[in-house]
């Protein structure tokens, strides 16, 4: 077993979108949720605090 670190509230390694498969970026914590989002494309990761197994797929437009 090996120990992660924690830095500030970020889960665990990056996730990548499931879109373009590159990595998103972690951009708050808001309502129990980490907020992801994929820079390229806008799609939006929310993946729960309590239970990261769970995770709401949204997207938002690239402006
Ligand atoms: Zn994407």
């Amino acid at each position: 077993m090996t120990k992660r670190p924690v830095v500030n509230d970020s889960i665990t390694d990056a996730l990548h979108c499931t879109t373009c498969l590159l990595p998103m970026q972690y951009q708050t914590k808001k309502d129990g949720k980490f907020l992801w989002q994929c820079f390229k494309c806008g799609k939006k990761f929310a993946v729960h605090e309590n239970n990261t197994d769970v995770i709401e797929e949204s997207w938002s437009p690239p402006r």
